[in-house]
């Protein structure tokens, strides 16, 4: 096991494989038009699975891949295939936006991906219209459909949870996961780079969440986890779950073994982390699978990061990064750096 400086193991890599994205999420990507990471600096298939293999050598077992959008980088199922060629990745996820999962979802499968999470914070297409501003809410449904279908189980819906935006709508979810044979996730809204019109007044909390959800379905039983996965669980009592993922007013970075690789090779220890660890330079420059490790090993048992925790101890807190500073270095996006 690679242990970081407060004891926490290196156990999950978020991989973004592209920063590319077909919406336009007021929390994520308030702007119209980003620049992109050049395509050259882009880290092929065979240079990805290199660094996830030299990752899970050092005990890396859950793999998720994101983004931006994953499902515009071309053939990705080619991708998944190589990672799920990898016996010591437990468990491989992705996290999409939905849109281009119909199509995409048989192909998934059959590369050797285990779970899907699907991104949907509203089941109404004109809110949908708004908050992405692309109207593409009958793709997102048809993709969620299209996972049974394709033979997943285990299929997450992750809602970000703003207020006057869809604070009303967490019941119905939650109803609507249960038709789709899915858990719901309610995730704080985060102060994360690129949520340049975040204010702590639009988070809904997690006690809030859940008493709006309990005045509509009544008792809510806490379910005991020894996971280190963000969510907090709960049971209603006719045994539907959902979670709850509060990372604004109940951080978990003391249990974090989370880090995150962006599409061209620089490599994060915390959402919030200022700066990445460039892991394409070595790799192109020739070193081993050996020399990589030492430098992902080294990096790691130094790694203090508690983002979140940081954060949420200031007493005035206000948007992360401004737009300009984000201009100036994009990989301080939320979606170049993978949610
Ligand atoms: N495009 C894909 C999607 O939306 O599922 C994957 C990348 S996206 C950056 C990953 C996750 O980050 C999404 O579930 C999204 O809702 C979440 N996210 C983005 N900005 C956020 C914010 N400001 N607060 C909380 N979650 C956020
Ligand atoms: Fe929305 Fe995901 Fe795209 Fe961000 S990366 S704008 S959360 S779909
Ligand atoms: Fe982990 Fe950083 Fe998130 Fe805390 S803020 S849970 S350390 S990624």
């Amino acid at each position: 096991m690679t242990l970081d400086a407060l004891g926490r193991p290196l156990r999950s890599l978020r991989i973004s494989v592209t920063d590319r994205c077909n919406l336009r999420c007021r929390y994520c990507m308030p702007e119209e038009s980003y620049e992109w990471l050049p395509r050259n600096d882009l880290l092929t298939f065979e240079e990805t699975a290199r660094l996830a293999g030299v990752f899970a050598s050092l005990g890396v077992d859950r793999v998720r891949l994101t983004g931006g959008e994953p499902l515009l980088r071309t053939n990705v199922s080619t991708l998944v295939e190589l990672l799920a060629a990898d016996a010591r990745v437990r468990d491989l996820a992705i996290t999409t936006n939905g849109v281009l999962l119909a199509e995409n979802a048989a192909a998934l499968r059959a590369a050797g991906m285990h779970r899907v999470t699907v991104s949907l914070d509203t089941l109404r297409a004109d809110r949908f219209a708004e908050l992405t501003r692309r109207d593409l809410h009958a793709r997102v449904l048809r993709g969620i459909e299209s996972l049974a279908a394709a033979g997943f189980t285990g299929t997450k819906l992750d809602s970000v949870v703003i207020r006057g935006r869809n604070e009303d709508e967490l019941g119905d979810l939650i109803d609507f996961g249960r038709t789709m044979g899915a858990e719901v996730r309610f995730i704080e809204y985060m102060d994360v780079g690129g949520a340049t019109h975040w204010s702590l007044e639009q988070v809904v909390s997690r006690a809030e969440i859940l008493s709006r959800i309990e005045e509509r379905f009544g008792w809510i039983e806490p379910i005991a986890e020894t996971s280190s996965a963000p969510a907090e669980r709960f049971r209603l009592a006719d045994g539907t779950t959902f979670g709850i993922i509060a990372s604004t007013t109940t951080p978990f970075c003391s249990t974090c073994d989370r880090s995150r690789l962006t599409a061209d090779g620089l490599w994060y220890l915390c959402l919030y982390a200022p700066r990445g660890v460039d892991l394409r330079g070595p790799l192109r420059a020739g070193a081993t699978d050996d020399e990589i490790a030492q430098i992902v090993r080294s990096v790691w048992n130094a790694r203090r990061d508690r983002g979140a925790e940081q954060r949420a101890e200031m007493p005035d807190r206000q948007v992360l990064v401004g737009i300009e500073r984000l201009k100036r270095d994009p990989h301080l996006e939320m979606h170049t750096r993978g949610g």
